[in-house]
């Protein structure tokens, strides 16, 4: 006899890419979307990345733990660890958050108009669980000339080389 509870309607499958050979992106993968209780995400994440991820909060600048990081690495979601961003597009953007030119792949965030405060800006969130990560704004370097300004309580770091966690690694 199973114990196990199912739930009644199958996860939604978003496609993403996960870390390949090397910390390369691997082809798109279909992998179900994360989904838990506000209980739930606040338990996981603690009182600090509960507010950025789950509502949509702000680091204050230069207080990050990861804006002035500049070890080589990939920069996972703290929420699922889907990999969002590498150090390869990370600059410095003299804002005091972590700003990155492009992401790890562009299956792996989406964009959503945010109106709050008063300010037309474009949110970025992760795509498998729908944490809050920053915004994009249309002033940042070459090649693509776009600033993905993010908070380091949506981050968490991983080095390269090291052993990447199972929920953000390619089968
Ligand atoms: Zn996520």
């Amino acid at each position: 006899m199973s114990l196990s509870v199912q739930s009644e309607e199958p996860a939604r499958l978003v496609s993403v890419r996960l870390l390949g050979s090397n910390d390369a992106p691997s082809p798109p993968t279909e992998v179900p979307v994360v989904v838990k209780s506000e209980a739930e995400w606040l338990a996981q994440l603690g009182a600090a990345r509960f507010r950025i991820l789950r509502s949509s909060g702000t680091d204050a600048p230069f207080c990050g733990t990861l804006f002035d990081n500049k070890m080589q690495g990939i920069y996972l979601c703290a929420g699922c660890q889907l990999p969002l961003f590498a150090s390869e597009a990370k600059f410095h953007s003299g804002t005091g958050w972590p700003s990155f030119f492009q992401p790890f792949a562009k299956e792996n965030v989406f964009e959503r108009r945010d109106a709050s405060h008063g300010m037309i800006r474009i949110e970025v969130l992760c795509t498998r669980c729908d944490g809050h990560l920053g915004h994009i704004f249309p002033d940042g370097p070459e090649p693509t000339r776009l600033r993905f300004c993010l908070n380091s309580e949506a981050l968490i770091f991983l080095e390269a080389g090291a052993e990447p966690p199972a929920a953000a690694a390619a089968k």
